[in-house]
């Protein structure tokens, strides 16, 4: 049972991998060609939520380990602290969001390039994290899982992120420059 578990949470994990992996690498060779610092700025952050990936394999292998001398009462624990991890780093995505936002709004000299290479990253990456958030969140729940849950709601956080994005693009190519940074706010 915890075998196949495993199984489902390391497949649904591996398909959300796959995606960060390919959103780190357009948002960063978009970055580069765009000259978009925001767009590296992504880029790094999808390469962060691909070590997240990894950090829920790990901990998801090690939680379906049977019982064993050491730990009589199985290894659900190294999930649980995983879960903790992972909430806490989705604060200071949250947090990190709200700061930038902030900047941007006292600074409108900084607000990032309003390109439609932005606009059409950031629909990619809308598009991608909130598939990861649905599929994920449905093998969470089939099994239950707060580790899959964490990472699924990050991917959701992810998404509304870049939907953020876009609004502020298009505020800003339709002529009103502080809209990107009022939509980050919001
Ligand atoms: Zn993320």
């Amino acid at each position: 049972m915890a075998q196949t578990a495993f199984a489902a949470k390391r497949r649904i994990t591996l398909a959300g991998a796959a995606i960060d992996a390919v959103l780190a690498l357009i948002k960063a060779v978009g970055g580069v060609i765009g000259h978009s610092q925001a767009l590296i700025a992504d880029a790094a952050h999808s390469a962060s939520d691909l070590a997240s990936d990894v950090l829920v394999l790990w901990a998801a292998r090690i939680g379906a380990q049977p019982p064993d001398a050491n730990h009589p009462y199985g290894h659900e624990r190294f999930e649980t602290a995983a879960t903790l991890g992972l909430g806490a780093t989705l604060l200071m995505v949250a947090g990190g969001f709200a700061y930038d936002a902030g900047m941007r709004l006292l600074q409108p000299e900084r607000i990032a390039d309003p390109g439609w290479l932005a606009l059409s990253i950031a629909c990619l990456s809308v598009i991608g994290k909130e598939a990861a958030y649905r599929f994920t969140m449905r093998v969470a729940n089939c099994y239950d899982s707060d580790l899959l849950r964490a990472n699924a709601w990050h991917s959701r956080n992810d998404a509304l992120s870049s939907l953020v994005v876009i609004i502020g693009v298009l505020g800003a190519l339709a002529g009103y420059p502080f809209m990107d940074a009022v939509a980050a706010l919001a």
